[in-house]
């Protein structure tokens, strides 16, 4: 019975050294091999045209490339594409590349799925199958790059961690990916233009803090009164508001990175003015600033985008209290690309 080969993206390159002394060859061959996964990012032994064929050869014996595979990709009247990605194992996350008069932002996943149960997001409609590998994340930026290039000639020059998933709840996948983004041996990417995006996961959050990490954090607050996020993120009933902003004045004193609060304003759900008091008061805990985003509707009708006054209400509120506010319009929606539509509908 043939052996299951090891995926070699899963080594360090200390670990690929160590493999080829092991095979009597030099340890430099660990590098140009490692060169040749994360800087030029083949896809199979074959590419690797620095080494000898036998070489190779002994590679594809002794490993596999599992490169994700973007199996469809659709393009929306505003620029925005979106691609379907198979992985190895044939299950699919999807990748949003969003281009805007001076920057190309990638909307990438973390997670097959999703394990929690915002009743407002697509996702959340899939169960989490399983976590992505820190290889199948870094592969959807170096598509959603090339994508760039090729259709809006220029570079990637923002990652955000908004796809599927809960990013915090693959934490150490998601960070060895960074690692890579920023690394340069892999994209060479600031930090400071990668965002994760997390429901609010405080014992995660205060993880970040304590390793030092230098991207940006992002809350889907949605409500910052406990019984009404609850009743449409159920899972704030375990992690709670008054838990997540220690968590956040913990974030806060150690990186000293202000945190954006994601947050849909819906009808008759969080369209009054105790709502945006209520925001006020939390937006106090740390410095923030609120990103006001579309609803992007999801089918059932049961939630409904409250209508411009209290989109105005809000702002004027936010405003009045030296709280920096922006409304953002979706991209994508005619692909389903936009946030929380994201559910392998195509
Ligand atoms: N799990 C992470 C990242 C994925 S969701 C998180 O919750 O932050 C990315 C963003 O899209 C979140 O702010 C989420 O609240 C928002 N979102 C989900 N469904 C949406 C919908 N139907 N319309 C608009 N935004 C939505």
């Amino acid at each position: 019975m043939e052996t299951k080969k090891k995926d070699i993206r899963a080594l360090t390159k200390e670990q690929l050294r160590d493999f080829f002394l092991k095979q009597g060859d030099k340890a430099f061959r660990g590098n140009q091999v490692y060169e040749w996964l994360w800087q030029k990012s083949a896809h199979s032994f074959e590419d690797m045209t620095n080494l000898s064929l036998e070489t190779r050869q002994m590679l594809k014996d002794n490993f596999v490339i599992n490169h994700i595979k973007v199996d469809q990709m659709q393009r929306s009247a505003d620029g925005t594409i979106k691609n379907a990605v198979r992985l190895h194992d044939n299950l699919i996350v999807e990748s949003v590349l969003i281009p805007t008069a001076t920057r190309t932002t990638a909307c990438v996943s973390s997670q097959v799925g999703c394990s929690l149960d915002c009743r407002f997001c697509a996702t959340a409609r899939l169960k989490r199958m399983r976590n992505l590998n820190p290889d199948e994340i870094y592969d959807q930026v170096v598509a959603i790059d090339n994508e760039s290039r090729l259709y809006h000639n220029r570079p990637l020059s923002n990652i955000v961690f908004m796809g599927m998933g809960e990013p915090l709840m693959n934490y150490n996948n998601v960070l060895k990916a960074i690692d890579k983004i920023t690394s340069p041996e892999g994209l060479g990417m600031s930090p400071k233009r990668i965002v994760v995006s997390t429901s609010g996961v405080p014992k995660m959050i205060k993880k970040m803090a304590d390793d030092k990490v230098k991207f940006k954090l992002a809350v889907s607050l949605h409500s910052a009164i406990d019984d009404i996020r609850t009743s449409i993120m159920p899972f704030n009933a375990t992690f709670p508001l008054h838990d997540l902003r220690e968590a956040l004045q913990y974030w806060y004193a150690a990186t000293k990175n202000r945190i954006t609060y994601e947050y849909v304003v819906w009808d008759g759900i969080n369209d009054k003015r105790k709502d945006v008091e209520a925001l006020v008061e939390f937006c106090k805990f740390a410095p923030s600033k609120v990103n006001l985003i579309e609803y992007n509707p999801i089918d059932d009708g049961e939630f409904q985008q409250a209508n411009s006054k209290a989109i105005d209400m809000y702002v004027d509120i936010l405003e009045a209290n030296n709280i920096t506010v922006t409304v953002r319009r979706s991209r994508g929606k005619d692909i389903d690309a936009a946030c929380g539509q994201l559910a392998n509908k195509s």
